[in-house]
């Protein structure tokens, strides 16, 4: 048999609610063209984030009902502290609610003003954690991950020789840690192979400093290497994972990606002293450290959520569908990233909006044209959200990528949906020149993409 089905039925369903093309029109100006101002029941198929959006499995909702609540020393910590480290192998793990909570305390703990962080891509609020405490976060992803036309297996890879080359140059008492995020999600969703993690343990051995995952998103990127990487075929997606963290000394996690959670985080370490300083921050602003912000039933959950995720006909369907919304799209003309990712379809919003210039915003004017077209939300990751503006020209740098990211939840919709969205944004792709650019009305200093509102022009 060659169909994948997905690999679970439906026991519990939420209705979703149609619209039409007038009612969308206004509630999006009404949003200020802004869709995360959206109310998501207006929303049809909400392909905004894969982050927290996941269905939850009968085995974790019967954990949600073995919740331990105590406020110290919780059975549900335990639980979930076993599961985590079982596949990360670090010494501590430290529950957060989610995973910028991880990176703020794991920042404040240990990154100073002045400090270079460099990683593959970092992600937004890596970045922004990273840059609150007068750090650099530097990017240095492959030549190879900034070309969207490009085919090749890991594009998320970091720059060995770039890197060497960074920490040389600051000093390594300048970096306090290497962070990999696995995969690269603003780079495209793509995988980092072993050999890359394998290089970079060497480079950071050799100076001496430390080598954090950002592992959101790690048993994806655990599949492609099986799928990828010769030498993993026979090994199952547990074993590569293992191995990816046994090459690290600590990793942050967003438990809202591959721990099938609607909410939560963890930091796990092998540093007694980095886990003291966190562990301390931890009580000032999210809680005691066997829960970090979480109920215990959400402990619970995650613990059995990080388990299922390692599940190897799961991670073939996740994978497969992925590629089959993007191998659709492709083929139907619209330009898009590649390979396709693991958790999303990327769509290469110059391209598609050519008509566009880089400050009409074309990626996040597609953004817009879609939900007004079919009710889909989606994500731009591109101009928005990193363009900067130099304070004395005012002259606007723009990211090497605008795209805009179909990602996909997990477990949550069926193959019917995503020929439905396929569909729009193939019909709308013929309407391409139609679609409007876009200015700021108003843009917030900080991760404008959230709030910001803007006109069109
Ligand atoms: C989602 C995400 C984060 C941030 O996690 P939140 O749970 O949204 O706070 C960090 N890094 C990566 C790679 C992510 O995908």
């Amino acid at each position: 048999m060659r169909t994948i089905i997905e690999p679970f039925r439906i026991k519990v369903v939420e209705p979703i609610r149609m619209t039409s093309r007038e009612e969308r029109a206004a509630l999006i100006r009404q949003a200020g063209y802004n869709p995360f101002r959206l109310k998501a029941e207006h929303v049809l198929i909400d392909l905004l984030t894969d982050s927290g959006t996941g269905a939850m499995s009968t085995h974790q909702w019967a954990g949600v009902m073995e919740g331990d609540e105590s406020y110290a020393g919780a059975r549900s910590f335990f639980r979930f502290e076993e599961a985590v480290r079982g596949i990360f192998g670090h010494t501590h793990v430290i529950p957060t609610h989610q995973g910028r909570a991880s990176e703020r305390l794991l920042c404040r703990a240990v990154v100073k003003a002045g400090d270079v962080i460099p990683g593959n891509t970092h992600f937004d609020t890596t970045r922004a954690n990273i840059e609150d405490t007068g750090a650099e976060a530097r990017d240095m992803v492959i030549p190879e991950g900034l070309d969207p036309d490009l085919d090749h297996p890991f594009k998320g890879n970091i720059d060995l020789a770039d890197l060497e080359r960074c920490i040389a140059e600051v000093g390594r008492e300048r970096v306090p840690f290497v962070l990999i995020t696995v995969t690269n999600n603003s780079g495209g969703g793509q995988p980092v192979s072993m050999a890359n993690l394998r290089g970079t343990r060497a480079i950071c051995e050799r100076f001496h400093i430390p080598l954090l995952l950002d592992a959101a998103r790690f048993a994806e990127n655990a599949f492609f290497i099986k799928l990828r990487e010769p030498g993993y075929a026979d090994k199952s997606p547990r074993e590569i994972a293992c191995e990816m963290f046994a090459l690290s000394d600590g990793a942050v996690m967003s438990m809202k990606k591959d721990a099938f959670g609607n909410i939560g985080g963890v930091i796990s370490l092998n540093s007694d002293e980095w886990a003291e300083k966190i562990r301390t921050a931890l009580i000032l602003t999210e809680g005691f450290i066997t829960y970090g912000g979480l109920a215990g039933r959400d402990l619970e959950a995650l613990a059995i959520g990080i388990e299922e995720i390692l599940d190897e006909e799961y991670l073939k369907y996740r994978i497969a569908s992925t590629a089959y919304v993007g191998n659709h799209l492709a083929q139907a003309g619209v330009p898009l990233l590649k390979p396709i990712g693991g958790h999303a379809v990327y769509i290469n919003g110059r391209r598609f909006c050519d008509h566009l210039t880089d400050d009409k915003f074309p990626g996040w004017a597609l953004s817009v044209a879609l939900y007004e077209h079919v009710g889909v939300r989606a994500c731009e990751i591109g101009n928005v959200m990193f363009g900067t503006q130099d304070r004395a020209t005012g002259a606007w740098n723009w990211p090497a990528l605008d795209l805009v990211r179909l990602a996909i939840p997990r477990r949550v919709y069926t193959q019917s949906h995503m020929d439905y969205v396929v569909e729009g944004i193939t019909e709308l792709y013929q309407h391409r020149r139609e679609i409007r650019g876009l200015r700021f009305v108003h843009r917030p200093a900080v991760l404008p993409h959230f709030t910001a509102t803007f006109e069109l022009v």
